[in-house]
């Protein structure tokens, strides 16, 4: 029996003329996200992807598990191929579908003819399927309204296939559909949500990560380098860089009045993260931020920091309860590596009454002591870069 991964495409089924874009792109992620399980050929055809082991080394499992995360599929399942036959389409089916069919006490039968010269119409394969089946495995009731279990058959131009309930995919657009954004990473819950969020409506990634050793240790950074993996999981590859911000922080904690410390470093990391960003051609700044959450998120407060860079500052979470943010976390696998102890570069230098409606004005006066083209211009150029995949 021939196993395959069928996939359906998500939202780019909408795109109209650039609908072939989209595909091309959606088609070259899917090969990114599997080529290291195996072999297999892939097909396309009618808003549908098919993948086909060629040998039985390919980690199927693994693979199906893959597509699953690769954004712009809207759902995906497992399929046995069969002969365009009903009676071969019958016989893999008591096999293939007999474990799932076992566990369930309901079930309906849908089919799709996309070849017109299949000789049963639709309704005619699923009563004549379904009936077969219902001999089979007496115990099961037909629920056309709300089954356990829906046995889809497709009848394509080569081959028919048969599925058991489709997996929800991850939806959203394909990564490098909307071009590149860098996010702004620290080792907290919510900018790997943010860069989830935003990779998931088309968004390839570029991070940032901003380190102030000996303040923060190694094991920050290596903490950054496992949500970023779960991230890549989604996104795929990702590139990193690594930017000193020791000697700005200090700067800033001898120069500047201590109730702009957060403000003042906040308005660092959003010029130097411009800079680094457009070197490599990304259209926008992505932060982890949401309303109200602390100090330095009230609207105000994003206003003095959104003033010192020209690109747009997407902030997907702004509007998210934390609750809402875990829910995320958790099911991207990032929240129990964000909620292990560490010392983000926000925490060191924390001002005891930090400035909750700043004016533009009173930052620009408070950072004035500041060398702030030449702190920039190191930063900058010891960052150190790497790729996380
Ligand atoms: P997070 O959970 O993402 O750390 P947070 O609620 O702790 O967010 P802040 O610490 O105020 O919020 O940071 C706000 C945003 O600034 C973060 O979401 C992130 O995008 C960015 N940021 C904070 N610290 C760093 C850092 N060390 N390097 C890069 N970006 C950072
Ligand atoms: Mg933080």
């Amino acid at each position: 029996m021939k196993e395959i991964i069928l996939i359906k495409n998500g939202e780019l089924v909408l795109k109209g003329l650039n609908r072939n874009t989209f595909e091309d792109v959606l088609v070259k992620n899917i090969k990114k996200h599997i080529s290291k399980y195996g072999n297999y050929t892939l097909k396309r055809a009618q808003s549908t992807i098919f993948i086909e082991p060629t040998d039985d080394d390919f980690e199927f499992e693994k693979a199906l598990a893959a597509v699953g995360k690769v954004f712009g599929i809207a759902g995906y399942s497992r399929a046995c191929v069969c002969e365009k036959n009903m009676q071969d389409i019958i016989d893999n089916a008591k096999v293939y579908l007999e474990n799932v069919l076992s566990g369930a006490k309901t079930f309906k039968v849908e089919a799709k003819r996309s070849d017109k010269t299949f000789p049963l119409k639709s309704p005619e394969i699923c009563y004549e399927l379904g009936g077969q089946l219902l001999a089979k495995f007496p115990h099961l009731k037909v629920d056309v309204h709300n089954p356990d279990v829906v046995v889809t058959v497709e009848v394509r131009d080569y081959s028919a296939y048969i599925r058991a309930n489709q997996l929800h995919g991850a939806g959203g657009l394909p990564v490098g559909t909307a071009g590149r954004a860098a996010i702004l990473i620290s080792g907290g819950i919510d900018s790997p949500v943010a860069a989830w969020c935003m990779a998931k409506r088309g968004l390839e990634l570029n991070a940032i990560h901003f380190a102030s050793p000996p303040y923060t240790s190694p094991r920050a950074e290596l903490k950054v380098r496992q949500l970023l993996e779960k991230v890549a999981a989604y996104s795929g590859t990702i590139r990193l860089g690594v930017v000193p911000f020791t000697e700005i922080q200090q700067e800033i904690a001898d120069k500047c009045p201590e109730e702009f410390f957060t403000l003042i470093m906040r308005r660092m990391m959003m010029r130097i993260s411009e800079r680094l960003a457009a070197e490599r051609n990304c259209l926008a700044l992505i932060t982890g931020e949401s309303l109200g959450q602390v100090a330095s998120q009230t609207l105000p407060a994003l206003a003095v920091t959104d003033n010192v860079v020209n690109m747009p500052v997407l902030r997907p979470l702004i509007g998210m309860d934390k609750e809402e943010i875990v829910i995320i976390s958790r099911k991207i696998d990032t929240f129990d590596i964000s909620i292990q102890p560490y010392e983000d570069c926000c925490t060191v230098f924390t001002p005891k009454h930090p400035k909750t409606r700043p004016t533009i004005a009173q930052c620009i006066e408070a950072e004035e002591a500041l060398g702030i083209d030449e702190l920039i211009e190191r930063a900058v150029s010891g960052t150190v870069y790497s790729y996380i995949d």
